[in-house]
């Protein structure tokens, strides 16, 4: 393709000797140490020494020409010196503590990081991306540089794959798609990406890569004189005012860009009507602005086409405008408009950051601007679960993206469907554990709102407020999820140990014992032995939990004081007999006959009582507090009462299956505000016959203003069934607001 601005593409010239490498160096980096290069090439030639590549060529011809991409990107010496080593340790036998003595800390890092990422596996399958992401994660430690040697390295093997076997070709370009492209694009170096997709597409579908190649090829002239035709009208519009250092560059999308457009919306290539781009580089930020104004005076911009990277530049640091117009002949062309520092990144991305001067580690700003990477590098140190870190990388990685702004301004990208936990805990844990809702642009929103593009964001929080489990389901970034599952564990345990505490001096107390006096010492010891418990306070954890009886640890850490004579028990322990037992055992038999409702902690067999005060139902969001000798009461998360509890009592309660059509009714009083006409009575009772739902009570009177305000007690199965009945009978014309009462 003819029309390819230079810059825009890497260049794709082989390189033939240390001399050529070190030009391309020196073209960008005029002092550079050329020394310790001529060294790394010379010890690699040595150490592959005997070596032929498939192509014929001496081995070193890799290593050459992976550094020469490496060059091309700017990269520093580093990262040029392990490109040239970068099989010596996996295919020679060089160690990685040869290449520290002979240069370095840094380039044996980078090195045995590159060779741990050439030793995997990759499983080439959509499910197994993100484990294969993570593979590469952690082979990187901290050093992006191992990921952008690699992803050289595979270029330049694609390059050569012509002289691999035939059967090989769709497996590596395949591999290549689904990993390295992906990995390619999020590190922001699109001459990288969009050179792997098009090699890629070549040997993984060679019929359809040749076929469009020739459909792009027929059309290649009259594009050519439609290209020339829009600069030529640019230029002008342009040269209107005082315009002067602009660059103006129009070109064929690249051929995986087309493919993949083709296949999505199912159509032929003379349906793509987007083939074309065009890019304007100018000096500075105004004039981005300024050109855009232009181009919109010259042809119509298709509405909803409009983004701007520039105020709200992508996460791998992307920035630009982007505009779809009607250009001539009525062609739909999306023109993206940058500066050339802006351009720089676009195409270099990730790498432009680890240009030559910024040789060592990487700095603060750099750091900053690719958080995300660091994020999952922590996280990935955090979390050892391979499932969770797949969905984690699912939605940091590939998922589509949403921009909104803090109140001052800032933007902030989510994931789509994101929520103000998501936004809150993005600010501070702190922030998230107590955020209570939000204000979007102004209005008052619940915690479960989806964030939209363009939203200002202003979280409100309450120094009351506690994560709780049902928030794992409203957010969608993995850094708001596993701090609120750290929060509820924490929490839960905190709770046990009190709770557990509590059981044992209880056990204890009925012989007339201190439990602190016997949780210690050679018996408890053993305990932890064989329960494979490492510390005290885990025994009373487990307690708590339910895990273990109180009755069965005192059997064991106080044989002596079992084989006595429990005292007589007090008026205290006959207000409130066996605590435990009817918390976490006798609960067994009752619940299990209904097959139980609710789980405690996750936990079946517990005895819950159902708040009469807010009369939850299933599908509500709940929560439950152990009370004492009546097991876990369980409120509706947002009744008033409940927050009057001791919070040191809460436990995690959840619904199982609240949507089974086989849940046992409960009562609920519905509250309907009408005009007091007759029939109305009649259709609200039919609205409820309709959900299948039984009136047992109905009380009406009526308003001085003519209105009727009639309060059912209906058997309800679930919060959906609820939810439909409210909606019926809200349709009924004549009824002015229908609630659910919270308390009889
Ligand atoms: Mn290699």
């Amino acid at each position: 393709m003819a029309n390819f601005a230079a810059g825009d593409r890497l260049s794709d010239k082989q390189l033939r000797s240390v001399e050529d490498l070190n030009r391309r160096i020196l073209s960008y980096y005029p002092n550079a140490d050329l020394a310790i290069v001529d060294k790394a090439y010379h010890f690699s030639e040595r150490m592959h020494e005997g070596q032929i590549r498939r192509s014929g060529e001496p081995y070193i011809s890799h290593p050459l020409n992976v550094a020469g991409i490496l060059a091309d990107l700017h990269l520093d010496i580093d990262s040029i010196i392990t490109g040239l080593l970068h099989d010596t340790v996996e295919d020679t036998h060089a160690t990685v503590e040869d290449i520290r003595r002979e240069f370095g800390d840094t380039v044996a890092a980078l090195v045995d990081g590159v060779t741990k990422i050439s030793k995997m596996q990759f499983k080439t399958s959509t499910e197994r991306q993100g484990e294969n992401i993570r593979k590469m994660i952690v082979a990187m430690g901290k050093d992006v540089r191992v990921i952008l040697v690699k992803l050289a390295d595979r270029l330049h093997n694609m390059r050569t794959l012509n002289h691999m076997a035939y059967e090989k070709q769709a497996r590596i370009a395949l591999e290549t798609l689904e990993i390295y492209c992906p990995l390619a694009s999020r590190m922001g170096i699109s001459a990288l990406k969009i050179e792997l997709e098009d090699l890629a597409f070549r040997f993984y579908r060679p019929d359809m890569f040749y076929e469009l190649s020739q459909l792009v090829q027929k059309t290649e002239k009259d594009h050519s004189q439609y290209i020339d035709e829009v600069k030529r009208m640019i230029t002008k519009e342009l040269g209107t005012s005082s315009f002067k250092d602009f660059e103006i560059q129009g070109r064929s999308k690249h051929l995986w860009s087309i493919y993949r457009k083709m296949q999505n919306r199912s159509i032929d290539y003379n349906q793509v009507y987007d083939v074309l781009a065009f890019r304007v580089l100018v000096d500075n930020l105004p004039q981005c602005y300024e050109v855009l104004g232009h181009i919109h005076h010259l042809w119509k911009p298709i509405p909803g086409r409009f983004k701007d990277f520039i105020a709200m530049p992508k996460t791998n640091n992307y920035r630009s405008l982007h505009t779809t117009v009607i250009g001539p002949g009525g062609e739909r062309i999306e023109i993206q408009i940058r500066t050339k520092e802006m351009h720089l990144v676009a195409e270099r991305g990730v790498a432009a950051h680890w240009r030559y001067k910024e040789r060592g580690s990487i700095n603060d700003e750099t750091a900053q601007k690719f958080e995300w990477l660091k994020d999952l590098v922590n996280w990935n140190q955090q979390v050892h679960n391979s499932e969770e870190f797949l969905d984690t990388v699912k939605t940091d990685l590939f998922e589509s993206e949403i921009y909104v702004f803090t109140p001052k301004g800032d933007v902030r990208e989510f994931p789509e469907g994101a929520t103000p936990l998501d936004f809150a805990y993005s600010i501070h844990s702190d922030v998230g554990n107590h955020c209570v809702g939000a204000r979007i642009n102004g209005r008052m929103v619940p915690l479960k709102h989806q964030m939209q593009n363009g939203d200002t964001i202003e979280i409100v929080t309450s120094a009351t407020q506690q994560p709780s489990k049902d928030w794992l389901k409203i957010c969608v970034t993995n850094r708001a999820q596993s701090r609120i599952r750290n929060f509820v564990k924490e929490e839960q345990r905190k709770r046990s140990l009190i709770l557990g505490k509590e059981l044992m001096d209880r056990e204890f107390r009925k012989y007339g014992a201190s439990a602190t006096k016997y949780l210690k010492g050679e018996m408890m010891e053993k305990l932890k032995k064989d329960f494979g418990i490492h510390d005290d306070e885990e025994v009373l954890v487990r307690v708590g939990y339910g895990k273990l009886e109180p009755k069965n640890v005192l059997e064991r850490i106080a044989p002596d004081l079992h084989t006595s004579v429990a005292r007589q028990p007090t008026a205290e322990d006959k207000k409130d007999p066996n605590f435990i037992q009817k918390v976490f055992k006798s609960a067994a038999q009752r619940i299990k006959k209904s097959g139980s409702l609710i789980s405690v902690g996750g936990m079946d067999d517990v005895l819950v009582y159902f708040a009469k005060c807010c009369a939850p139902i299933p599908g509500d969001p709940i929560v439950g507090f152990i009370t004492r000798g009546r097991g876990v009461t369980v409120h509706r998360s947002d009744c008033r009462k409940a927050f009057e509890f001791d919070q040191m009592r809460r436990v995690e309660v959840e619904w199982n299956n609240p949507n089974s059509e086989q849940q046992q009714e409960r009562t609920v009083h519905i509250q309907v505000v009408s005009q007091d006409t007759p029939g109305l009575l009649k259709m609200m009772s039919e609205a409820f016959s309709m959900e299948g739902m039984n009136i047992t009570n109905a009380n009406i009177r009526t308003t001085r203003d003519k209105k009727a305000i009639s309060t059912f007690e209906v058997g309800v199965k679930n919060l959906s069934q609820l939810n439909n009945v409210i909606l019926q009978l809200q349709k009924i014309k004549g009824v002015m607001g229908v609630s659910r009462q919270s308390s009889s």
